[in-house]
């Protein structure tokens, strides 16, 4: 199974914005076993677009197509294909309905040109828009499969992944189940997990393994097919197995969760509570900490102290510790978290201090940071980072990284606390 992306858009081809509806779709198609041959990038033309359906026609199975499915003269993508397919445009009442309804909720007043978004191409499967007003939709005949999907990403991601996805698999794989699962990694880079797994990816035909790295993050989408559901899971199951038994410490959680909503869920589950003492930071862990509604089960509050005072007199750090390592050390960063914890009364206190730069301090390279761990009853732990970013991407990468170590640190303890 093959298929061509056509990006419908004048401004992709006067580089004012990046196709990056392509990247997304063929990592999506990749993992449902699709192979994308071809990604074209077409103006808002219809003469044009006609010439890369009769193209894409001859060398593709599915042809996925987004943009132009808007309100205004330039947006022709359905109304060219219609041409082009003999088909009519017919009004979709759900469509017009949740249009209408849109603009009633909004106060706004609905013009002629935005009923024509609720037109369809006849005998298409309607994909339905949940962030936005132009529904998607798929034609299926014996040769080909269109789907149109809207232009912006934050309305044709969630649709692809909600409606397309499946459309497409109940077309195409009508005798077997595709399932998927995302596996999330942190601490490791997409090389250096890659060289751990290399065999498995070289050897890969059903599981499918995906890499994909983001936001110092890396994940592996495995994707298996079977007639049988449960066997499909199985099958993801022992391939997952055997990734963990190479990468295990590194991974972290399921599909869309993030680092933070794995350690807020496992705080909630141990019924404990949390302070935290920044300094390098400066309360960003504690301002994503807060994000989370319902944080005041868990968080109790916690001090920036940025300051060598504010590290003396208010958290209580030796002076002799910031004298003979420095405010930039495993012992400071043990005594903060310790201290924290005792005087806010949790049982977890964490600790970030260390070097954003762009200058060294006391000696210290850029990127240095001392992330300390105080859980009541264990010994403390500190773990040392060496990032050498950018003074935001230090700061931004300790907390994930603070966020990754409690988060380990409360697995391996397992339910002793
Ligand atoms: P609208 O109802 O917003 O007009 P549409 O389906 O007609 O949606 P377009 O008008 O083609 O889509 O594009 C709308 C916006 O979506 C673009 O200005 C751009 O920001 C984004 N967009 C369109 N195509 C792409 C693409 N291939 N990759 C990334 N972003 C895109």
């Amino acid at each position: 199974m093959n298929a061509e992306i056509i990006a419908v858009g004048s401004e992709l081809l006067l580089g004012q914005i990046v196709n990056t509806n392509a990247r997304f779709l063929s990592q999506q198609l990749a993992g449902l076993g699709i192979d994308v041959y071809f990604h074209t990038v077409v103006g808002d033309n219809p003469d044009r677009l006609k010439s890369a359906i009769d193209i894409a026609e001859k060398r593709a199975k599915i042809i996925i197509f987004t943009g132009g499915l808007g309100p205004t003269k330039d947006d022709l993508t359905k109304e060219t294909i219609a041409r082009h397919l003999g088909k009519e445009l017919v009004m979709d009442e759900m469509a017009l309905a949740s249009i209408e309804l849109f603009f009633r909720r909004t106060n706004r007043v609905m013009t002629e040109n935005n009923r024509k978004q609720a037109l369809v191409l006849e005998g298409s499967h309607i994909l339905p828009n949940d962030h936005g007003m132009a529904p998607g939709m798929a034609l299926v005949s014996a040769e080909h499969t269109f789907m149109l999907l809207p232009g912006p990403p934050k309305e044709m991601e969630p649709m692809f992944l909600q409606y397309g996805a499946k459309a497409l698999a109940d077309h195409h794989q009508a005798n077997e189940k595709i399932v998927s699962r995302v596996l999330r990694f942190f601490g490791i880079g997409e090389a250096a997990l890659e060289t751990e797994i290399i065999d498995l990816i070289d050897a890969q035909t059903n599981p499918t393994i995906a890499p994909l790295a983001g936001d110092g993050e890396v994940t592996l989408r495995l994707t298996a097919k079977n007639k049988d559901e449960d066997k499909a899971h199985a099958m993801l199951d022992e391939v997952e197995n055997t990734i963990n038994q190479r990468v295990g410490p590194f991974f972290y959680g399921y599909d869309n969760t993030s680092l933070l909503e794995e350690l807020t869920k496992s705080l909630k589950e141990r019924n404990v509570t949390i302070t935290a003492a920044e300094s390098l930071t400066g309360g960003l862990f504690q301002t994503e900490i807060t994000s989370i509604p319902g944080a005041s089960a868990f968080y109790k509050g916690g001090v920036v102290c940025y300051s060598n005072d504010v590290k003396k007199q208010i958290l209580q750090v030796n002076q002799e510790t910031l004298e003979k390592y420095g405010a930039v050390s495993e012992q400071c960063a043990i005594e903060l978290a310790e201290n924290a914890a005792r005087l806010f009364k949790t049982d977890i206190g964490i600790s970030f201090t260390g070097v954003a730069g762009p200058e060294e301090l006391e000696g210290n390279p850029v990127g240095t940071v001392y992330i300390g761990i105080a859980i009541k009853g264990k010994p403390s732990i500190v773990e040392k980072l060496t990032l050498g970013g950018t003074r935001e991407a230090n700061r931004n990468r300790a907390v994930k990284y603070g966020c990754y170590f409690l988060l380990r640190h409360l697995k391996e303890s397992q339910n002793t606390i």
